[in-house]
Order: structure tokens, then C-alpha cells, then sequence
């Protein structure tokens, strides 16, 4: 097991009925700024379950961050908070939701072009606003975790920061929230919490084996339920067990003393940040395709988790490793995400695009070994075609 240190600070508030929990988490002389999307939650009711939370409390809403948030967007909510003195920013909505809200927490406090904090992958942040969470889809771990993506749009970077100023002081996780997903939205989550325990887990032994056995529990739990959050999308156990799982995927708990991949995502995020595709069917696409082209470096923990996860009873590591790539397509396509670049009208010349916004982004030594360069990446996306 590598060396490590563990923090994580976000109070987790979870069940049926606790967004009334609000008062007790937000000061109650708080001037709070409600972020949120394009308008979801006034229609499934949640908007109202907080805001008769908030009775008595001075709040402002913002609405219209958009999925994969703008940084110009952000930026707008940046004045009204400057001109209203928010103090504490309530975001409610999923990941990107959260994300942006992050970035307004950080940029309202920043001296200077706030497009720094994106650049420094958010060294630069000096400070930032208190941020609390109602989270509505179960996906991305935002509610748990320091880090933020941001789009800026006129040029088509996608790209992340982490800080410890903008980790959530706390999160009220209401199952009952994602009953009102769209099929693709719990297909996009479901793909995207599995992805972010892979990401730390296929990649090569060092007998980390709290971490391996978390991770595989989290996979088993995300295997099972998955499914049945399509065909039973009222069935509370299901939804809570999905939204536990998705938290616990990426707050830093299974990262802790493994080597990271995370090349999935930096691919992904050039591709959403280029042509606009969801971020969960991004990895469907790319992950399939990384594994195959780094079969060999990977084969002992894809053949761990083929027998482990999956249930492959195939005695040679290559082979389970291979049939594990498979079975692993197979669920994210039963998710209803597809996993080729041609199945979202995506050809080979969309290749040398990725490739330069990953060398724009000096994105260049990606992996657990830090060995997939750009020309590598490019590989990878040809077995994505
Ligand atoms: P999202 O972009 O926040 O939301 C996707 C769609 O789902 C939106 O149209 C939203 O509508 C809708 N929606 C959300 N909750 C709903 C509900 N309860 N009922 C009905 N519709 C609902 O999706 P996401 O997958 O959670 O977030 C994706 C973003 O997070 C990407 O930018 C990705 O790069 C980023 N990400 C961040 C991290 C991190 O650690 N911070 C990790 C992975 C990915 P409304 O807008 O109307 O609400
Ligand atoms: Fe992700």
C-alpha cells in the first residue's frame, strides 16, 4: 500500500424527509443564493421543499447553470452575489449544479481573473464562500469532494480545479430526489460512479486490500442496483443504495494509498468539451477502448475484478481480463449508454481534435503510469471508433 493522507470534512446528511434538516446547517442570519439548473427542481417539487426550509431566512435564487456549467454563467451568478452579499451558497441539483457552484464560491472571493482558479487546477483559489448541497442525481461525488469542472464555451475547454476552500460543509442526500431522472440521466450516473471506482482500481496491485475489497463492494452494489433504478425507478432501497454508492465512489475514501488512472476522464472531458457529449457516455466510450490498449499493464486487476465483481471463473488472467473488458461494455450498454465514438456520429477525424486539446491542455502523461502520452491517445480513441 502507498503512503497517504485521508480528510474529508463534508457532513452527509442522509434519507427520506431530510432536506428539512436545512435550518439546522445553514447560519440564520445568512444572506443564502439557491444555484441551480435548468429548472428540474420546479417541477418535481424539490425547489419547494427547500425554500419552505428556508422560511424565515433571507435567500436569493440563481438558475440556468447548464450541464457541463459555463464559466461565463458562473461569472453571472458571481455579480448577483456581489451585489446581493450572499454569504452562503445553497446549490441544488447534480453534479453540475454543485460543480459551478463551487467555482461561483471561489470566484467571489478571488482578486483577479477568476479564469485563474481553472488554470492553476485551483492553487490560485484564496478563499471561498461556505457551500452546502441538496444533490438530485446520484453520479458525480461532488457533494463529497473538493473538486469542480467548469466549460468555458467560446473556446471549448472543459477542464477541472481542487480545493479544499470549496469541499461542501455539508450535503442532505434524499433518495426520493432521483426518482424523477430521466432514463439517461440514471444510466449517465450509473456509468459515471462506476467509472470513478475503476479509475482507482484498474490499475496494478499494491496489496491495498481495504481499499480493493471497498471498491469491489461498491462495484457489486452498483452492478446489482443499476438496472433496477430503470425498471423500478420508485423503489427507494434501490435509489438509496445508488446514491450511497455514488458518493462513497469519489470522496477519497477508496483513493486513498493506490495509484490513480483517471485517463477516462481527462479523454472524456476533451471530448464533452468539444462536441458536447454527456460526461457518462464519454467514459462509456473511452474506458472500453483504454483497457484494450493497456491490457497488459492492467491484466491482473481487470482478471480481479472480472472473478471478484463479475462473477468470471476463467482460470488465465488475460482471458478473464478480456472477457471483464467485455462484461464491462455489456452493463454500460444495458444502462442505455452507448459505447462507441459512432454510435454518437463521431468519426476518426474527431481524433487529432482530442488530441491537441490534450496537448493544449498538456494533458500528456496520463494513466496510472503516467505513460499514455497524446499519440497514445489517439490509439485509444481509434479503438473507440
Ligand atoms: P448534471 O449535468 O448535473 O445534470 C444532468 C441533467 O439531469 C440536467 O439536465 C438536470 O436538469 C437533470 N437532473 C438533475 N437532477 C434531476 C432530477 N432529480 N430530476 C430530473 N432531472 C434532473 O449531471 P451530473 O452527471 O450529475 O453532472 C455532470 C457534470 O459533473 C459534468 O460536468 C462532469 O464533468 C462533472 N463531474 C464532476 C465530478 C466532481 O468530482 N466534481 C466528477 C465527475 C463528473 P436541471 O438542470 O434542470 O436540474
Ligand atoms: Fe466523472
Amino acid at each position: 500500500m502507498n503512503n497517504f493522507s485521508f480528510f474529508n470534512n463534508t457532513k452527509i446528511i442522509f434519507g427520506e424527509g431530510q432536506i428539512a434538516q436545512l435550518t439546522q446547517e445553514i447560519p440564520a442570519d445568512a444572506t443564502v443564493m439557491i444555484v441551480y439548473g435548468g429548472g428540474s427542481i420546479k417541477k418535481n417539487g424539490i425547489f419547494e421543499q427547500v425554500t419552505s426550509a428556508l422560511e424565515g431566512m433571507k435567500w436569493i435564487e440563481f438558475g440556468g447553470i447548464e450541464p457541463n456549467p459555463h464559466y461565463d454563467t458562473c461569472m453571472k451568478a458571481v455579480e448577483q452575489v456581489k451585489t446581493a452579499n450572499v454569504d452562503f451558497l445553497l446549490a441544488v441539483g447534480g453534479g453540475s449544479v454543485i460543480d459551478a457552484t463551487k467555482f461561483i464560491a471561489a470566484a467571489a472571493k478571488h482578486q483577479g481573473d477568476a479564469w485563474e482558479i481553472i488554470q492553476s487546477f485551483g492553487g490560485a483559489v484564496q478563499g471561498a464562500l461556505p457551500v452546502g448541497c441538496v444533490l438530485t442525481l446520484a453520479a458525480t461525488g461532488s457533494e463529497m469532494n473538493p473538486t469542480s469542472v467548469v466549460t468555458r464555451a467560446d473556446t471549448q475547454d472543459k477542464l477541472f480545479f481542487n480545493s479544499d476552500y470549496v469541499r461542501p460543509r455539508f450535503s442532505i442526500l434524499d433518495p426520493q430526489t432521483t426518482y424523477s431522472l430521466p432514463a439517461r440521466q440514471v444510466g449517465n450516473g450509473v456509468v459515471d460512479s462506476f467509472v470513478h471506482v475503476l479509475e482507482q482500481y484498474v490499475t496494478y496491485p499494491v496489496n491495498a486490500k481495504v481499499q480493493d475489497r471497498f471498491a469491489e463492494g461498491l462495484l457489486s452494489t452498483i452492478l446489482e442496483d443499476g438496472p433496477k433504478a430503470l425498471t423500478d425507478p420508485q423503489n427507494y432501497d434501490v435509489r438509496a443504495n445508488l446514491m450511497w454508492a455514488a458518493t462513497m465512489a469519489l470522496n477519497g475514501l477508496i483513493a486513498t494509498g493506490v495509484p490513480g488512472d483517471w485517463a477516462t476522464h481527462l479523454i472524456g472531458q476533451e471530448i464533452t468539451g468539444l462536441y458536447g457529449l454527456d460526461h457518462g457516455q464519454t467514459l462509456a466510450i473511452v474506458m472500453p477502448a483504454v483497457w484494450t490498449y493497456k491490457l497488459e499493464q492492467k491484466r491482473e486487476k481487470l482478471a480481479q475484478y472480472g472473478r471478484r465483481v463479475l462473477g468470471i471463473t476463467e482460470a488465465d488472467d488475460l482471458i478473464a481480463a478480456e472477457k471483464a473488458i467485455v462484461r464491462t461494455r455489456e452493463f454500460f450498454e444495458a444502462m442505455g449508454v452507448r459505447t462507441r465514438l459512432a454510435d454518437y456520429d463521431l468519426g476518426a477525424d474527431v481524433i487529432p481534435q482530442v488530441v491537441a486539446k490534450l496537448e493544449q491542455h498538456q494533458f500528456v502523461q496520463l494513466g496510472e503510469h503516467g505513460d499514455i502520452t497524446p499519440a497514445d491517445a489517439a490509439k485509444i480513441l481509434e479503438l473507440a471508433l
